[in-house]
């Protein structure tokens, strides 16, 4: 792949070069004394990238964000359960489908395209079917709907679960580890992402947090859910690696752990004005997202989502009036970099995106040719531009 194009889309993202050297090496035996502490420091540095307490209980599984999703759902609830939806787009519609074909009573509480549903919108969803009597199990939401780039009010809708003592499970996907979630401190019982995100790493890995409180809910399911995707199964598996003690349940991916943990180390050792850690790699994130938007202005394109909610990971963009979208993504592809086309269903044709996550964030040189490479194509395509002023915008809030 000699002519390899700038990936600046919502996942697969630009790896660090930390982690593409961990790639490189031959897959170790998943019971290799090396392999034991990587994997073991791995579920270590996942509770501090996800802010989780010591009782949790963090997972890496072979997969996809999809798998992590299914094995959420199908360990908390089981048929016969209520689940309420906070429905900000494809994945969430993904969610409450796969509730739903697990027999569980799905509610949703939704918004137009590009927006969300407020606070109280949700606690009044949750209110009334307790007053009902059919009070929801659990609720369930997408930090970052990748379709729209609108990002929830993650704590909010957390601690509004926590104090009605219901089950929030959260789909961060695009979020985790560019987006600031604290699962302890706001009462959050499932965080789940996959691999190949903000995390940084390959495609391939479903990676997820359990708190006690949804370790106790599959503890008490009327039906276990498949084996491959029981957490019975795999707690066991995951506590004796971190103990430094190999073990076997299902093989795991090994070279995709080693990756893994290259950049769960890259991430937890993130330093920027004095400090270190998850906090000033979330600010950077925020910092970069600021700098994207401002050069879109800049450009003339109008965001998709509503402004307040768009995501530090990534960009959802309007194409202008009497620019087709089909040209100009490939204008966009001829000048070296790859972004992606819209997702809602139904509006995929008004609106294009773009991830600004991972390794990218700190190399301004990377954001720059992104700005570059859409602001000529519009320019090629008729959409007066300010090339020039939105390089300058963005260099003045990253760097470079
Ligand atoms: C990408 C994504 C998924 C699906 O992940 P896959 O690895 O493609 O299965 C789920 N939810 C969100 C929010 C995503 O962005």
């Amino acid at each position: 792949m000699s002519d390899r194009k700038l990936l600046m889309i919502p996942g697969p993202i630009e790896l660090s070069p930390a982690v593409l050297t961990a790639l490189k090496a031959a897959p170790p035996s998943h019971v290799a004394p090396d392999f034991i502490e990587i994997f073991g420091a791995s579920l270590e540095l996942m509770r501090q990238v996800w802010g989780a307490g010591p009782k949790s209980q963090p997972f890496i599984i072979a997969g996809s964000g999809t798998i992590a999703m299914e094995m959420a759902v199908a360990n908390v609830v089981a048929r016969g359960q209520r689940a309420l939806v906070v429905n900000t787009g494809y994945f969430s519609a993904r969610m409450a489908e796969m509730l739903r074909r697990r027999g569980v009573e799905v509610g949703e509480v939704g918004a137009p395209a590009g927006k969300a549903p407020s606070l109280e919108e949700i606690e009044t969803a949750l209110d009334s079917a307790q007053q009902d009597g059919r009070a929801y199990d659990a609720l369930f939401a997408t930090h970052v709907d990748t379709s729209t780039g609108v990002r929830v009010d993650a704590q909010a809708i957390a601690r509004a679960a926590d104090r009605r003592g219901l089950l929030s499970v959260f789909d961060g996907v695009c979020a985790t580890a560019g987006e600031a979630f604290e699962m302890q401190s706001w009462g959050a019982d499932i965080y789940l992402t996959a691999s190949q995100k903000a995390i940084g790493a390959p495609p391939g890995l479903a990676l997820m947090v359990f708190s006690e409180r949804a370790l106790e809910a599959r503890k008490s399911l009327s039906e276990p859910p498949p084996m491959s995707v029981d957490i019975e199964q795999w707690s066991p598996i995951m506590q004796a690696y971190e103990a430094r003690k190999g073990s076997y349940f299902s093989t795991p991916a090994t070279s995709l752990v080693c990756a893994l943990f290259a950049s769960l180390s890259e991430i937890t050792a993130f330093e920027a004005s004095g400090q270190r850690g998850i906090g000033p790699r979330i600010a950077a994130h925020q910092r970069c997202a600021d700098g994207m938007r401002a050069a879109w202005a800049a450009l003339g394109l109008e965001l998709f989502c509503e402004p307040d909610l768009s995501a530090n990971t990534m960009s959802a963009l309007r194409y202008p009036d009497g620019v087709d979208g089909a040209r100009l993504l490939a204008g966009i592809k001829a000048r070296g970099v790859v972004v992606a086309g819209g997702l809602y269903p139904g509006r995929q044709d008004e609106y294009f995106r773009v991830g600004h996550m991972g390794h990218v964030i700190e190399r301004p040189s990377l954001l720059a040719k992104t700005v570059r490479a859409v602001g000529e194509t519009l320019v090629e395509n008729g959409h007066p531009a300010d090339v020039e002023a939105a390089l300058a915008t963005l260099r003045e809030r990253v760097g470079g």
